[in-house]
């Protein structure tokens, strides 16, 4: 037998016809499992129609919507390759994107139609259907589309090692790149999620990180219809929307980046009934231990991370819920049938997969496992470099235990060198975090003429009082930090500058550093 996503989708189906499938918060609509897989199907006959055969892609341009989860499941089953695309891209980004994967068909929804008016007469030879009311004269009707289309199920030959998706890299390391994975890859990370998350038919998932990141789509969203769950699809990210969820739809589980959990500990969590809550899966950046402990204190949940990136599904560790506390800020273990390295970085090109450091020495994470991207869509030197002698590189730095639990520190490029010496940002924004003051913090190195770089924190307040000297006599007073870690320079701010999927964007924070304190300027 082959397993597809299409096929995982019509088992479910086929074994849960009346239970609810989806709730979407935006339209007020609920579909069983039998009435969304209609709606599939009709969009897998109506994309048919329209010339899109197999191996072509299909883009989707949208913030969480019922649209995005069945166009992905329609692509699955006639084998297109389901492309979604980051809602907060700029026109041009999403130019670039729509340029390199070269969709027939962009599905896209009123709120983000200033972007796809500004570039679509770009691209002739691709269709965009908005799937709201009142198309605009130059895009097809997603829902006329539907409409006249059958739903009677499509029967197309799709191979578990056909590719089912790219999805693009959020190019905080350069030009987005589109990585390619099969079906195959999807089913293996579905179950994965599932043995972690310990999902099963009666839970209730809440979607509130965006759908289009691969954390949500992949460790979250598939892998509870795989089970036969429901999905609430909550459009954007609200907390006060997820609480009043919670209670009223009864959600059991969801996954939120740590900055989103750290969001929902800022409201008054007494005024809701979340005794339904069972478990919160995090990950995609790093969690300060004092937001994991702040969490357990305060929601009472068991919590699992998850650690990945798009390459690799993305999970490749998880920290189960017994570990949380003994382990507070590990990454976890390695994900069933992965196998990760930490090896010595290398100045000319990608580490060698043999020249492992010893337990605790800090390298670069090496993976391999059955989730592993087929590679960039037409970036051949890329992938050949990201996935040297088989084993794919992350860019990470970090290093395991004796117990063989991975701590990650930072993206290589993010590390801090002053004096010759390394520092992870993470070491001290983890400690800077625990300041009962601060709400968000961010380090980045600052180039010096002395020093190479120093350490420079961008703070967002969580008490207005706090200032620069009680934070730094808390560096001081912690015993933690070496003298040449302490930052030499605080920038106060409202927020931080986060990608939609959580992660904060240091290369602007590094901007910002040069534009305030380049030589000559009045903060200099
Ligand atoms: P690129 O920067 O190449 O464009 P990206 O930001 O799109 O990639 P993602 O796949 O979204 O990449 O994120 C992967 C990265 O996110 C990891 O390499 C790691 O740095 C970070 N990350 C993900 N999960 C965690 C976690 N649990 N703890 C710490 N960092 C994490």
């Amino acid at each position: 037998m082959t397993t597809t996503i299409g096929k995982i989708f019509d088992l479910t189906v086929k074994k849960y016809p009346n239970k609810q499938a989806i709730y979407d918060v935006r339209k007020n609509v609920r579909y069983t499992y039998k009435e969304w897989s209609e709606q599939v199907n009709r969009l897998a006959n109506a994309l048919l129609k329209e010339g899109v055969q197999k191996g072509d892609r299909v883009s989707t341009f949208m913030f969480n919507t019922e649209e995005l989860g069945t166009t992905f499941f329609a692509c699955a089953k006639i084998g297109a390759i389901f492309n979604p695309i980051n809602f907060r891209l700029t026109p041009e980004e999403v130019a670039y994107i729509l340029s390199d994967a070269t969709p027939k068909v962009v599905l896209f929804e009123k709120a983000l139609e200033p972007v796809i008016s500004s570039i679509a007469n770009r691209f002739d030879k691709t269709t965009f259907w908005f799937i709201d009311d009142e198309a605009p004269t130059y895009t097809a009707s997603y829902q006329e589309k539907l409409a006249a289309s059958s739903s009677r199920d499509v029967k197309a030959d799709v191979k578990e090692t056909d590719l089912y998706a790219f999805i693009y890299t959020s190019g905080t390391t350069g030009r987005p790149k589109g990585v390619m994975h099969t079906h195959r890859n999807m089913v293996d990370q579905s179950v994965f999620c599932i043995a972690s998350g310990k999902l099963n038919a009666e839970d209730v998932g809440l979607v509130t990180a965006p759908m289009f990141h691969c954390a949500e789509l992949h460790c979250a969203f598939l892998p509870r219809i795989h089970v036969g769950a429901s999905n609430v699809i909550l459009h954007q990210f609200n907390p006060q929307s997820i609480l009043q969820l919670i209670e009223q739809e009864k959600i059991s589980k969801f996954f939120a980046a740590p900055t989103m959990w750290n969001m929902l500990l800022q409201e008054d969590l007494s005024k809701y009934d979340l005794s339904s809550l069972q478990l919160g899966l995090y990950g995609a950046a790093p969690m300060a231990p004092s937001l994991v402990h702040a969490l357990h204190d305060n929601l009472g949940i068991s919590l699992v991370q998850a650690y990945g990136m798009t390459e690799m599904g993305p999970a490749i560790t998880f920290l189960s819920e017994t570990d949380q506390l003994r382990k507070a800020g590990s990454a976890g273990q390695a994900a069933l049938s992965h196998d990760i390295r930490v090896v010595r970085t290398r100045e000319d090109g990608p580490s060698d997969p043999d020249d492992v450091v010893p337990v605790g020495e800090t390298g670069e994470i090496i993976v391999q496992g059955p989730c592993m991207m087929v590679g960039y869509f037409n970036r051949e030197d890329a992938t050949t470099k990201a996935l040297y002698k088989g084993w794919y590189h992350s860019g990470d730095i970090g290093y395991l235990d004796d117990e063989g639990y991975l701590y990650v520190n930072d993206r290589v490029d993010d590390m801090i060198i002053s004096g010759g010496e390394n520092i992870y940002p993470r070491e001290v924004e983890d400690l800077l975090h625990a300041h009962p003051g601060v709400l968000d913090v961010a380090v980045v190195g600052q180039p010096d003429d002395r020093w190479g770089e120093t350490v420079s924190a961008f703070v967002v307040k969580k008490d207005p009082n706090v200032s620069e000297e009680e934070l730094d006599n808390h560096c001081k007073n912690s015993n933690q930090l070496a003298n040449y870690k302490r930052p030499r320079k605080y920038i106060f701010c409202d927020a931080l500058p986060r990608n939609a999927s959580g992660k904060i964007m240091k290369f602007v924070l590094r901007k910002q550093l040069e534009e305030l304190f380049t030589p000559g300027t009045k903060n200099s």
